[in-house]
């Protein structure tokens, strides 16, 4: 199976993909397209310092991918048929400048602070302005949280509330170490959850377990309800679940 890497590119003012890379996922070799790389990223339009080689971007790609499928793969250990490999690779990747990224962001009014998104049509599309090469992994990592929460929680990710849709992502990244500051809710209030979920005994439960139990919960006002039945000694920690899930309704943001 062959998959391609596209760059999120200006054309005309319009942003379009161009595939810069063929990947066999078989067997990890690939090609770059070297002169649609350079010839459709013109770096000071794009609005970026950071002038990534491509090889850069596949193998930071290829490392969040192994990073992400080593983290799930515990929850198919009995279901041999279910090849989480291909529906991780299977999930769309596209690098944009800030020019190009904001261009296209500004169709999706819900994203408008983020610096990557994922959506079901494409999969995910990341701005690599201003970011070192970690940081992107690292927002490879988040949307990746989304897009397994689609991928594999069909129904109940089609229902969840922005926060909670923000908590399985955000679960996923700190679950990897991965500690990001967020400033706005939806993330900051699903930053919240997850703080006081530490403090209780789901921090004890192994990350297959606590990734169904917070499957579970499409609406963070159910939480409070799900820990005191899951989690009944916990009575003083719901006190504060119900406190940090009562800021108030937020829409939209993945
Ligand atoms: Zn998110």
């Amino acid at each position: 199976m062959n998959k391609e890497l596209y760059l999120l590119v200006l054309d005309d003012g319009v942003p379009i993909r161009k595939s810069f890379a063929e990947l066999n996922v078989d067997t990890l070799e690939y090609t770059v397209d070297r002169e649609t790389y350079t010839n459709h990223w013109n770096w000071s339009r794009n609005g970026t310092w950071t002038c990534f080689e491509p090889e850069q971007l596949i193998e930071k790609y290829l490392a969040s991918t192994e990073i992400i499928y080593t983290l799930f793969k515990p929850l198919f250990a009995a279901d041999t048929t279910f090849s989480l490999y291909d529906k991780i690779r299977s999930v769309g990747m596209t690098f944009g400048g800030s020019a190009a990224y904001n261009t296209r962001r500004s169709g999706y009014p819900d994203v408008s602070d983020s610096v990557a998104y994922y959506s079901r049509d494409e999969g995910i599309v990341q701005s690599i302005s201003y970011r070192s090469l970690d940081r992107v992994g690292d927002d490879s990592i988040h949307e990746f949280g989304h897009a397994l929460d689609h991928l594999l929680n069909h129904v109940n990710y089609t229902q969840r509330t922005p926060v909670m849709a923000e908590v399985m992502a955000i679960f996923v990244e700190e679950t990897l170490g991965i500690n990001n500051f967020y400033l706005q809710k939806p993330h900051r209030q699903a930053k919240e959850i997850l703080r006081c979920l530490a403090h209780t005994r789901f921090s004890l439960l192994d990350f297959t377990v606590q990734w169904e139990f917070l499957n579970l919960i499409t609406d963070e006002n159910d939480l409070a309800a799900w820990i005191s039945s899951r989690f009944p000694l916990e009575k003083p920690l719901i006190k504060i679940i119900d406190f940090v899930t009562s800021f108030g309704k937020s829409s939209g943001i993945k």
